[in-house]
């Protein structure tokens, strides 16, 4: 069999059916060989395990998650790939393939159609322009996945793993630890990709917890985290006077009440912090 991180291999595939890269779709491709069995095995696929891919490419990463996991489904926005996944992945009977935008994608549908009865896990390379996006969806709308494992720029790594309540920590950290707990796996040079990007990535994988750390109510605790973080270098009773349209006096009572000194910032907050603001809102 080819080995599809072969830098040779894929270069043949991919004239073979004419296919140029989009740099919009964010379409680097891997072709360092030892990436993708490293990921595929720390994502968590296994025997019993349904596998979501999110831009399988060529196929690279689908692969190996083939052969672990019972089944995958990979979704790619990208229908020039199609034909190519076709060849790629021929000689595995455990992949279907769909053609679809993950960002509208109905993922509940999809998991109960495709996963009836498995341990469900995400693994995917992600296209960096939606980083964020996909990983919030993964995360708020509450599917029945286990873990998340994914590539993303080693920046955004890096501060959706920081700490809560350290100074790396920003909106996506509080946001991401609301609802998983995050690690830092492994990093991936920019020369592991093709066309090599201009930052390095990392792999990260997020344990999606069974119930939030903190009690509160979802929508306004969200709204504090986003106000408190809309401008990071004020202090918290500025930030959510001005992102909460609220008067300052009302904010001081409210981060008084919450035991939040007022002149904190909001990578100081812990999630109980912003909990308690978004309980006595
Ligand atoms: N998995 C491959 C690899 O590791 O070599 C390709 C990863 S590449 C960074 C991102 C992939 O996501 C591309 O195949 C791209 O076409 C696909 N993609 C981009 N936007 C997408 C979207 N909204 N929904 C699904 N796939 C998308």
């Amino acid at each position: 069999m080819n080995r599809l991180s072969d830098i040779g291999t894929i270069k043949d595939i991919l004239s073979r059916h004419g296919f140029t890269f989009s740099k919009s779709l964010g379409q680097n491709f891997l072709i360092n060989p030892s990436v993708c069995p490293r990921m595929a095995e720390l994502s968590g696929a296994g025997q019993g395990t349904g596998v979501i891919e999110i831009g399988p490419g060529i196929g690279v990463l689908t692969t190996e998650l083939c052969r672990l996991a019972d089944k995958v489904v990979a979704v790619e926005l990208d229908k020039r790939l199609l034909p190519v996944l076709d060849e790629t992945l021929a000689e595995h009977d455990n992949v279907k393939i769909i053609n679809a935008d993950v960002l509208e994608l109905d993922l509940h549908k999809l998991i109960a159609e495709e996963f009836d009865g498995m341990n469900v896990v995400v693994c995917a390379n992600l296209p960096y322009y939606i980083t964020s996006p996909v990983i919030m969806k993964l995360l708020e709308e509450k599917l029945p996945v286990a873990a998340i494992t994914v590539m993303v720029q080693k920046e955004a790594a890096q501060r959706i793993c920081a700490q809560v309540g350290s100074r790396m920590s920003g909106a996506v950290t509080v946001s991401v630890n609301y609802y998983a707990k995050p690690q830092m796996l492994f990093s991936v040079s920019a020369g592991s990709f093709m066309p090599a990007p201009k930052v390095d990535s990392a792999v990260i994988r997020l344990d999606v917890l069974e119930e939030p750390p903190v009690k509160t109510d979802e929508k306004k605790f969200f709204r504090v985290v986003k106000a408190a973080f809309s401008q990071r270098r004020k202090v918290i009773s500025n930030s959510l006077s001005s992102g909460l349209s609220m008067d300052k006096e009302k904010v001081l009572q409210l981060l008084d009440g919450a035991g939040v000194p007022q002149n904190a910032r909001a990578e100081a907050l812990s999630l109980q912090n912003f909990a308690d603001i978004a309980n006595l809102l």
